[in-house]
């Protein structure tokens, strides 16, 4: 737990959020500033920094944040028309919440289009 991080004050219920999932290991919710018609944020309630400060004991966690994100997907019905999964690693990767998460995203009327 870091006391001043945004996503584990979500977590412990002292920040609102728009949940669409919780579980002992995970939660999802809305992404507050979505990005796709479908954009969650797949976040472990272990407080870790970064993907860089995985330890070897989280491996397993990550597997799990993955599988989450899936099942997910499906209950949100862009299982079968796709969906793109992203952690932002970093400040260079675009990362400013310094705490784990996957982002979900999906939805698009016509698939994702490269730019
Ligand atoms: P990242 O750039 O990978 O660190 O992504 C952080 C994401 O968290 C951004 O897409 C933000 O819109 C989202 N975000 C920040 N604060 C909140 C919040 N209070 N509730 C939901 N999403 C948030
Ligand atoms: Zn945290």
């Amino acid at each position: 737990m870091a006391g001043d991080c945004i996503f584990c004050q979500i977590i412990k219920g002292e920040k609102p959020a728009d949940f669409v999932y919780k579980d002992d290991a995970v939660v999802a919710f809305k992404d507050i500033n979505p990005h796709a018609p479908i954009h969650l944020l797949v976040v472990p309630r272990k407080h870790i920094r970064s993907i860089n400060d995985l330890e070897e004991e989280d491996r397993g966690l990550v597997a799990e944040i993955i599988y989450r994100a899936r099942q997910i997907a499906q209950e949100q019905g862009i299982g079968k028309s796709g969906y793109k999964l992203v952690f932002n690693v970093e400040r260079g990767g675009g990362q400013y919440v310094f705490h784990v998460h996957l982002h979900l995203l999906g939805g698009w009327k016509n698939g994702w289009k490269k730019k």
